[in-house]
């Protein structure tokens, strides 16, 4: 029996590849989420495809990455130094991100940025047709082809331009804005007719559908229909497909000495003091100033606390070479300085800013021993680390605090306090509650969060996604 071909597509192929010769890499799979959701998925053969993250601009090397890449099922797409910077750096980074999390343009160069809307989205447009045209060259008749993010907003188009009957599926990880944000984009319609070229468009949550859907009402003129959008008779079947985690991996890696042993030296080094943890790239969407503030203000409002209490922030750096990360960084630390200084003693301080990336099994000890998770995204598509804190605390049965305005909030929000990370007073109040709940509310809470995220796994959202996927295109065929 023959499994279904699954071609997944993604701006980066889940390896880091580094040159050792001229015709010899090496590859290392980092694992993240969709990579371990689809190692899990065995109904189908997944291949992927998209950018290494180097820059091969000759043939010997090019052919020894690809060489190289076969071996793990990945295929590269090649793009040079200038379609990198115009399309990645420029579109995808410095205009599709910030937007599509409500930050608006850049403040530094926003100007700059509309002057070269033009030309990055021209590019945007040719990196999406290179990543096609690698995707029609390994085509075979029946299988899937499945595109993330909104790096390859473009690609359904251009995949259908190629062969109409490809089944074409594409995810966002993102929110998607209110129509009222997407509408400021040059290229709104652009985007979501190519978007609307696909069969099956997910999201993680009803209200990014709901936004997409209704974006294509008011710009495009396009009716929704319970089931999508419908187009002269063209059904794009629109849908939420939250993600999970494979919450196997964090529970099993509990049991791991190494993990043990360093959850047992946490434990000695933080004695006596309730351990609040907050684990976020170092992004503006992540909400760390004002999360760190929102400690602060609970500092100064319960002086009993301040020997008794830490938060560990891990702030994991991201895009170093960009002026606005830059600037985050400093005011966080100006702020994390200021508060250590105000409440610090000779002995301890309140606050361990951490700026690095930990190992999995240095986090998942982290996790474990943690007692109040904060989580203060000003909009996050999901975030996976609510999830993971979660799927650790089985023995703790900690707290997590969480931001309604991250996806996760759809499905936690039984279980965790929901705040709204722009409140101080709020999130600095809940901060209290936090700490001082009973410990069978904590259970009670830790149970309905516990068992959702068990039960809604990565391996299943992907099987979920490909098999509505199929079935989308089986109801169309019969409509017609
Ligand atoms: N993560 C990691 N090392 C670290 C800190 C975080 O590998 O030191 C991982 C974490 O386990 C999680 C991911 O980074 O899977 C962050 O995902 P999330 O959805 O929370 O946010 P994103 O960074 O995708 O915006």
């Amino acid at each position: 029996y023959n499994r279904q071909r699954l071609l997944v597509v993604a701006n980066r192929l889940p390896v880091s590849a580094v040159r050792r010769g001229e015709d010899s890499w090496s590859l290392e799979i980092s694992a993240g989420g969709l990579v371990s959701a689809l190692l899990g998925v065995k109904e189908f053969e997944a291949r992927w495809i998209g950018w290494a993250g180097v820059n091969v601009p000759d043939e010997v090397g090019q052919k020894a990455l690809t060489k190289a890449l076969a071996e793990k099922r990945c295929i590269p797409v090649f793009l040079d130094e200038e379609i990198v910077h115009q399309y990645y750096n420029g579109y995808c980074n410095n205009i599709l991100w910030p937007l599509f999390h409500y930050l608006g343009l850049p403040q530094e160069d926003r100007l700059a940025t509309t002057r070269s809307f033009q030309s990055q989205f021209a590019a945007y447009k040719k990196a999406n047709q290179m990543f096609a045209d690698v995707v029609n060259e390994h085509y075979e008749e029946g299988d899937v082809v499945w595109c993330h993010d909104y790096h390859l907003m473009f690609l359904p188009k251009c995949l259908k331009e190629y062969n109409s009957k490809m089944k074409v599926g594409w995810f966002l990880h993102t929110p998607f804005p209110s129509s009222e944000i997407h509408r400021t984009l040059p290229s709104r319609s652009e985007l979501l007719r190519s978007v609307l070229a696909a069969d099956l468009v997910g999201f993680h949550t009803y209200d990014y559908a709901r936004h997409f859907v209704s974006a294509c009402t008011r710009i495009l003129g396009i009716e929704g229909t319970p089931e999508g959008v419908e187009d002269q008779g063209k059904l794009t079947r629109v849908a939420a497909f939250p993600i999970g985690i494979d919450s196997e991996r964090f529970i099993r890696a509990l049991e791991v000495p190494d993990v043990i042993q360093h959850m047992k030296e946490l434990k000695e080094r933080f004695a006596g003091r309730k351990v609040m943890l907050g684990v976020d790239r170092l992004d503006m969407i992540k909400g760390i100033p004002q999360k760190i503030l929102a400690f602060e203000k609970f500092l100064e409002e319960n002086a009993n606390w301040r020997d008794k209490v830490v938060l560990l922030q891990i702030a994991v750096p991201t895009r170093t070479d960009v002026p606005e990360y830059q600037k985050l960084t400093s005011q966080v630390h100006e702020i994390v300085g200021r508060i250590n200084g105000r409440f610090g003693t000779l002995t301890a301080v309140p606050i361990h800013h951490l700026d690095r990336s930990l190992d999995f099994y240095a986090l998942c000890a982290l996790y474990a021993v943690t007692d109040v998770a904060l989580v203060t995204s000003l909009r996050d598509g999901m975030n996976l680390v609510s999830y993971e804190f979660v799927a650790c605390q089985e023995s703790k049965k900690g707290v997590l605090i969480l931001s309604e305005f991250a996806g996760a909030a759809q499905s936690l929000g039984a279980g965790a306090i929901l705040v709204n990370p722009w409140n101080i007073t709020e999130v600095a109040a809940s901060i209290g509650q936090a700490l001082n709940m009973s410990p069978e509310e904590r259970e009670k809470r830790h149970r309905h969060n516990f068992h959702h995220v068990k039960t809604h796994t990565a391996q299943e959202w992907a099987e979920t996604f490909v098999s509505e996927l199929n079935d989308t295109v089986i109801e169309a065929q019969l409509r017609i």
